[in-house]
């Protein structure tokens, strides 16, 4: 099967081949133990710092290799193509330090971003909130200013928050700002965390803040909401909500690359299990009801490369990107499902992985925008066009 990305040099080549071997090594051996909870999966992230593949894009004076999106995301490819959880914590736990670059704070925040490159400190990124999913202008966590005037007070509440239980580094936006914040602070306070139905291992947190004081250097920006005529606060988007949307359009590749990688892997396995096992005296594989289900696999995943190649080289286009992930994440649930009928009883069964892809990649049409909202995103377009 053909890997994601086509048309690539030999130095994006050399790479692929570098990380492909690495994951193999690294990631593949404690996939099972990660699974039924035996390892914690920054037991197998935090050594990737050390070969630089935390902060893969990042520059190398931060123990980045200061590398290209396409680089980037032939890493999650490989990493995912092994665990989906991995990919998706690894790449969660550099988010903070996306933000610092983008807010241009690396004098007062770069320390963060070593440590999160290095694989010291763990991150993550609170958007949602109980009352705040899909419409994040519902957002109710906020900053205010202090009496002094000299530090930022942050309350609110964050929910489904990948590596939010454990993290050492967060960047939580409020109504109107966003923030690095420390988990060791006072007022910080995980909830809960959540039992999942696939991505076992991910550590996905409910967290609270009770008056948590921000020191003026961790602030990214701030900005005061607009008050009515009353006087009172106004409601609705603001332009910190705003400011979310610009990071979107990577993020919505990114999570295809990686759902894309398992749904190569579930074709990959059901195209060897259809040759192998026999039924009524043939190879299931000759019998079309097995043949064909194969023949919309591959067309699905094919297809989802080209549009997904496509998003990535128009990376501001978000557009581009939503239908990316909807046909992308879509078609990799349903691929993973077809491969679960393929093996019949056994595919259901924990002997073979690909009940863990069904499960796993079914996250990818809910985290990073909903199907809907992909639609809406992609209806809009239509329309304004
Ligand atoms: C495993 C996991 C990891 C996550 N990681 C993170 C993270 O690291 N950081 C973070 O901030 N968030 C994270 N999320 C949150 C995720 O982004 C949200 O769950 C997602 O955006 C949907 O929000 P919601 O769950 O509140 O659903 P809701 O917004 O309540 O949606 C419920 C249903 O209503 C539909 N709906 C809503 N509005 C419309 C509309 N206008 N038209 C049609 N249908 C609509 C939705 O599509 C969905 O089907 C994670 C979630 C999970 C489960």
């Amino acid at each position: 099967m053909n890997r994601i990305f086509s048309n690539l040099d030999q130095n994006e080549l050399d790479f692929q081949s570098e990380v492909t071997e690495y994951c193999a090594n690294e990631i593949e051996p404690h996939v099972e133990n990660i699974e039924q909870g035996k390892m914690d999966i920054f037991d197998v992230i935090k050594p990737m710092g050390k070969k630089r593949y935390i902060g893969t894009s990042y520059p190398e004076e931060y123990g980045g290799l200061n590398k290209s999106l396409k680089h980037e995301l032939i890493l999650d490819e490989a990493i995912s193509y092994h665990s989906l959880p991995v990919g998706l914590s690894r790449w969660c736990s550099i988010y903070p330090a996306s933000l610092i670059l983008n807010f241009n704070k690396t004098e007062k925040l770069g320390k963060y971003i070593e440590s999160l490159c290095k694989g010291e400190k763990i991150g993550c990124f609170c958007f949602t909130e109980p009352d705040a999913g899909s419409d994040l202008s519902r957002m109710k966590t906020i900053y205010e200013k202090d009496e002094a005037n000299s530090e930022l007070i942050l309350n609110g509440e964050k929910r489904f928050i990948t590596n939010g239980s454990i993290a050492d580094v967060l960047v939580v936006y409020g109504r109107n700002g966003a923030c690095i914040v420390e988990s060791k602070w006072q007022g910080v306070e995980v909830i809960e965390e959540y039992q999942l139905m696939g991505l076992h291992g991910l550590h996905l947190g409910h967290l609270k803040f009770n008056n948590v004081h921000i020191p003026q250097e961790n602030v990214l920006f701030y900005q005061e909401i607009a008050t009515d005529s009353t006087g009172k606060k106004k409601g609705g988007k603001t332009l910190a909500i705003s400011s979310m949307q610009q990071f979107l359009s990577v993020e919505r590749v990114t999570l295809s690359v990686q759902t894309l990688s398992v749904a190569r892997r579930a074709i990959e396995v059901a195209i060897d299990y259809s040759r192998e096992r026999e039924q009524f005296k043939k190879s299931i594989s000759e019998f079309e009801g097995i043949s064909f289900k194969i023949a919309h696999m591959v067309t699905n995943y094919e297809a989802g490369r080209a549009l997904l190649e496509k998003a990535v080289n128009n990376i501001n286009d978000g557009y581009l990107a939503a239908m990316a992930k909807l046909f992308v994440c879509q078609n990799s649930y349903k691929i993973c499902d077809e491969a679960i009928q393929i093996l019949g009883g056994i595919g259901y069964t924990n002997k073979y992985p690909v009940e863990r892809y069904a499960r796993d990649v079914r996250l990818y049409r809910i985290g990073g925008g909903t199907d809907e909202i992909m639609q809406y995103i992609i209806q809009k377009g239509v329309y304004r066009k």
